[in-house]
């Protein structure tokens, strides 16, 4: 078998993801990882303190998610709170000391309105968060001769202008940085005269470059001759009308990044991403009402809480239990795909959580399994509460457009496959009235999915 043949980056370590001896392996390392926070981490070391836990005391995983409670944007507010706007200081507290020696790169979120968030890069966390990320580069099939234009903003944090320390050991691709501040025209002048084959970026930036080829190039963007898209930054390229249209458009593969250490399959039916760092981080599902914590187990949903499993190498998951205030679903039984990880989507976010039943229930979950029925429904619905949330009593109630061509006769059975699938992936039977087509306002921005019936 050619070097570049193997099923894997890492064929040491990838095969164990998600498997018994890996929560070994982690639990070693995660031993480890609290002695190094409590010891050189203030911003840890007082949330331990103020738990009354000692490393010492930490004899198991489960120990670990009942005793150190996981911090999220509140914690982070307090702490800046006690800083002040001085990045030095809560650099200092976030990372420690011996840490801050080793910034290399710091760079921002590509807004730019509001404070920028600083995103530091560590030398040592540059390498070992590189041979991670290639993980993911592998398994989209990026090989030897590939040309990789980078269509992110350039000044974005990891998927900007540090794209080309990624691939410094990554053998024998070449990088394009070319961003999305060159504009639609130039990215796909740049595309053909480099002769890029993999294209990074937004999925909203790579459909408008669908409509901007012909008037530019003369051509589709077929043309182009791109073999792979790898999109992130915004959800798209796990929706599968939006992936659909993409891989036809382009006539390539298209693939979902998550936060740099995940990333989605070729299997024809988007799968979720797979987790791709058991090794270099601990991920752990948390309900966000009671704070417990949720076994992993198919299907599982909770509150997304990471901890660094090599601290002194970490980026971006650089203190023990931590949240973005994301809402993961986890599937853990094998991939059809065939490669190893569990995988993860995205569901929403921790504010938006209803409770049916004591179930943690959230509205992109509810919108994701509507979609699935397309075009037998239009896909717009909203969820009528009739107490304000998060407590429902069941059944959960929908409001389902039907689709065009569906007949009222049709309305029952149709009914009764959107429960079984609802109990399915979401755990719970809703109760459905019918509406016509189009009868739902459209949102242009972000449609409101709520109808709250109890203000009424
Ligand atoms: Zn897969």
């Amino acid at each position: 078998m050619a070097e570049t043949e193997r099923k894997y980056w890492d064929m040491e370590m990838e095969p164990l993801l998600n498997t018994p001896e890996m929560r070994e392996i982690q639990w070693e390392k995660l031993q480890k990882a609290i002695r190094y926070c409590y010891d050189k981490v203030p911003f840890d070391r007082q949330r331990m303190d103020k738990a009354g836990v000692k490393p010492e005391d930490i004899k198991s995983l489960d120990d670990f998610a009942r005793a150190v409670p996981y911090a999220g944007q509140a914690e982070f507010r307090e702490l800046i709170g006690e800083v002040g706007m001085d990045m030095d200081k809560m650099f200092e507290a976030l990372f420690g000391e011996e840490r801050l020696s080793d910034l290399y790169l710091l760079t921002t979120t590509s807004g730019t309105t509001g404070v920028p968030t600083p995103y530091p890069f560590f030398r040592k966390g540059v390498e070992r968060h590189s041979d991670i990320l290639s993980r993911g580069s592998w398994r989209m099939g990026i090989r030897p001769g590939d040309r990789i234009g980078v269509c992110f903003g350039l000044s974005m944090h990891a998927a900007g202008t540090p794209n080309i320390l990624w691939y410094l050991d990554y053998p024998g691709v070449t990088l394009v940085p070319i961003g999305a501040e060159a504009g639609t025209e130039r990215i796909l002048q740049l595309l053909k005269l480099f002769k890029v084959n993999v294209f990074t970026g937004t999925p909203s930036l790579a459909l408008h470059l669908i409509e901007r080829a012909p008037e530019v190039l003369g051509e589709s963007v077929k043309s182009l001759g791109l073999k792979i898209l790898a999109l992130g930054a915004e959800p798209g390229a796990g929706i599968p009308e939006v992936r659909e249209r993409l891989e036809s458009e382009y006539g390539a593969k298209v693939f979902d990044l998550g936060a740099g250490i995940g990333g989605s399959c070729d299997h024809p039916v988007y799968q979720g991403m797979h987790w791709l760092a058991d090794d270099f981080a601990y991920y752990e599902l948390v309900d966000p009402e009671t704070k417990e914590p949720v076994p992993m187990e198919h299907g599982a949903t909770g509150l997304a809480v990471m901890s660094p499993l090599e601290p002194e190498k970490a980026l971006f998951i650089c203190n023990l239990r931590i949240t973005l205030n994301d809402i993961h679903q986890v599937f853990t039984d094998p991939c059809p795909c065939g490669r190893s990880g569990f995988r993860y989507k995205i569901v929403g976010r921790a504010d938006d959580m209803l409770k049916v039943k004591g179930v943690p229930v959230y509205p992109a979950a509810i919108e994701g399994v509507i979609h699935a029925f397309v075009p037998r429904v239009t896909g717009a619905f909203r969820i009528v509460l009739k107490e304000r949330p998060p407590r429902v009593v069941p059944p959960l109630e929908l409001k389902v457009e039907r689709g065009h061509d569906v007949n009222e006769s049709d309305l029952p059975a149709l009914e009764s496959e959107i429960q079984e699938k609802m109990h399915k992936d979401v755990k719970v039977r809703p109760a459905i009235t019918w509406l016509e087509p189009d009868t739902l306002e459209r949102a242009t921005k972000k449609t409101q999915l709520l109808e709250k019936a109890y203000e009424e």
